[in-house]
């Protein structure tokens, strides 16, 4: 896979992970955020619930208390005419939402002290029945003290206490498999609220109790005020938010939760899980439950009546859609960020890469650059590239490579020019070994054949300057055994600074010295050389009148002497003469090179220096700028290094420039 490619899939990759992470973690937090939020809400409804249902038998216990103390019924048990009773009827509701405060109870009965009904508001023919089976009056009459509860009654008791409640009493059957068992534990069965207030005379001796009651079976007032106080209008998407419902057993008999018609969900069951946990065990309920037709926070809790028992159970829940429609929203959010975030980063790993594959490809020409051996490459410095470290890195290898690249020409170059003049002067050397011997019998020839000569002889003349010639040739064959010759032997310690000295003082007062300008500095406490002094005054002469000979009587001739790091004595030698060629200074040191007009110079002065100085164990090296100047350094080493015959070339210099 292209390089650019894996980057931009890495990058994908990375964000697509960090955005299903957030996403993940995000709706984690929502969901344990959100639904501890609303259970704790459902769970705080619940207790608003049991509040308004609290509040509601404590209304009907005052109600009571008040119809007790405001109406004739201590006259009328004590004197049995019941006629003042009769206007106990308007107390009595005919429908449920007609409930001004002197219309509100569905039930009213007189019972004497033994339970038996006096008189029945809501159905005056029925009396003379004992009613202590209802726990609430009987607790009353045993204890004095009035008393509340829910309870359940049977239809046909509940009839024959209001036969008007015929109406309402019906639970409608909404019939699902699993119902059966749930609804006929409570069949024929309604809920009533009940109250019973004892009726006492001055010396606080019973004569009876008023019992009210209020039937719950599709009496909305309680579970409307619990969604009003609770949800007050709060709506979703045109639907209510929060729902009440009161159950008898497991059947609504009260709620505001709608069926799909739109009517009261009254007579629907509550699933088995929960009526198991509530009805059967008596524990709370809270969750996500499904009621009627939809999902609802829910919470449920159990109506005791007086006698502990359980009965039936509250309901409150809040609408889960909305809830619902946040973390939907919510993850389309953390999904749109990573969306976001993703096209972010292939634009970035795309244009970084691409970046990187420019930086490689010009990284690429310049390693090709430099094996193809153009070590001077470099990499231009992009300052804001971000990749300056590894430029530098490769500029330095390259110009490390050209360094060892330059020694190495250079090391090989005086390899070979070494070999070039040994050999040269070997054969040099040999030559002038064997023109020596015939020379020398010309020489004596001559001389014998000039002695026979009279003066007169036309010839002498011509025979002298044979001598003359022959005298030259033996000159130059000396000088070139010389080139080849090993010091004579007599190696002394010498001090360099008085060899440079005494040599100097020779030709500085020669005319070809005249209109030149000479200075020296010499450096004291030089260690001695060993050497071979008239060898080495040789040796300046020559480099002396050669600087003279470029100079052309104009110019500065500088000799200086100094102790190198490594310890060896280096001598210079500059003159700002004409300089030499470039294509001449690898041949200066040859036998016999000369840029002298014939009979001016013989080329033999430079390689005659440089076979002295090597047979001293030093080294000669020339630099030169042609027109300007030109300076020759010898390198010696001084009396404990010296080893004489083995020229090393050193890192000080070379033999040729
Ligand atoms: P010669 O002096 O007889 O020519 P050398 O061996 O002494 O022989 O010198 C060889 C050549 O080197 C000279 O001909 C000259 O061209 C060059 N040369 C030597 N020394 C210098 C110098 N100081 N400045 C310029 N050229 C020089």
């Amino acid at each position: 896979m292209k390089l650019q490619s894996r980057l931009v899939i890495g990058f994908l990759i990375a964000t697509c992970l960090t955005g299903a992470v957030a996403t993940l973690v995000g709706i984690t937090m929502i969901n344990m955020t959100t639904l501890d939020e609303v259970q704790r809400k459902v769970q705080q409804d619940i207790n608003t619930a049991k509040l308004v249902y609290r509040h509601n038998l404590e209304r009907l216990e005052y109600q009571l208390q008040f119809i007790a103390l405001r109406s004739p019924i201590h006259q009328a048990i004590l004197s049995g005419n019941l006629q003042p009773l009769e206007d106990l009827r308007v107390l009595i509701r005919s429908g449920t939402y007609q409930s001004p405060e002197h219309m509100s109870l569905d039930m009213l009965t007189l019972v004497d002290p033994r339970g038996k009904v006096i008189y029945r508001a809501a159905n005056p023919d029925a009396k003379g029945d004992v009613i202590l089976w209802d726990s609430v009056v009987r607790r009353c009459l045993e204890e004095k003290k009035p008393e509340s509860s829910a309870i359940i009654m049977p239809y046909d008791v509940i009839i024959a206490q209001n036969p008007l409640l015929a109406d309402r009493i019906q639970i409608p059957i909404v019939k699902t498999p699993q119902s059966v068992e749930i609804r006929e534990k409570v069949m024929n069965q309604g809920m009533v609220l009940r109250a019973a207030y004892p009726i006492m005379d001055k010396n606080r001796k019973l004569l009876g109790a008023l019992v009210g009651g209020v039937l719950l079976n599709r009496d909305y007032s309680i579970v409307d005020t619990i969604k009003e106080t609770v949800y007050r209008d709060e709506r979703y998407k045109g639907r209510d938010m929060g729902f009440a419902t009161i159950f008898l057993g497991g059947v609504r008999i009260s709620t505001n939760v709608m069926t799909r018609d739109n009517q009261r969900a009254v007579g629907t069951i509550v699933s088995k899980e929960v009526y198991d946990q509530v009805i059967g065990q008596g524990k709370d309920w809270i969750g996500s439950a499904f009621v009627v037709n939809d999902w609802y926070i829910s919470s449920y809790t159990p109506i005791w009546d007086i006698d502990n028992k359980i009965i039936g159970m509250f309901y409150t829940g809040i609408l889960e859609a909305k809830y619902r429609d946040m973390k939907i929203n919510t993850i389309l959010l953390f999904l749109g960020i990573t969306t976001l975030g993703m096209i972010i980063a292939f634009f970035i790993s795309f244009r970084l890469g691409q970046s990187i594959i420019r930086r490689i490809r010009i990284l690429k020409q310049a390693t090709v650059a430099i094996s193809s051996g153009n070590l001077d490459y470099q990499l231009p410095s992009g300052s804001s590239s971000g990749f300056d470290m590894l430029d530098e890195a490769f500029n330095n290898m390259a110009r490390s490579l050209k360094d060892r690249d330059d020694r190495l020409q250079k090391a090989f170059q005086r390899i070979t020019s070494t070999e070039r003049l040994a050999s040269l002067g070997q054969m040099a050397a040999g030559v002038a070994h064997e023109i020596n011997n015939p020379l020398g019998g010309i020489l004596l020839y001559s001389n014998l054949v000039l002695e026979e000569m009279s003066a007169e002889n036309s010839s002498r003349s011509n025979m002298e300057k044979i001598i003359y010639q022959t005298e030259r040739c033996k000159k130059i064959v000396q000088n070139l055994l010389d080139f080849a010759r090993t010091p004579s032997g007599d190696m002394t310690p010498l001090v360099v600074n008085e060899v440079i000295l005494t040599s100097l003082n020779l030709v500085k007062d020669q005319s070809m010295f005249l209109g030149i300008d000479v200075s020296t500095k010499l450096a004291p406490d030089l260690p001695l050389v060993m050497g071979d002094l008239s060898r080495l005054e040789e040796v300046f002469l020559n480099l002396f009148i050669n600087a003279a000979d470029a100079m052309d009587g104009k110019g500065l001739l500088h000799i200086s002497s100094r102790l190198s790091s490594s310890g060896m004595v280096k001598i210079s030698i500059s003159d700002t003469g004409k300089g030499i060629d470039k294509a001449y200074l690898p041949h200066i040191f040859e036998p016999f090179f000369t840029t002298k007009e014939p009979g001016q110079g013989t080329g033999l002065g430079l390689s005659i220096t440089y076979g002295i100085i090597q047979k001293h164990g030093g080294l000669i090296d020339v630099q030169s700028e042609p027109g300007k100047s030109t300076t020759f350094t010898i390198t010696l080493p001084p009396c404990s290094q010296t080893g004489i015959g083995s020229a090393q070339p050193n890192q000080e210099g070379g033999i040729i420039g």
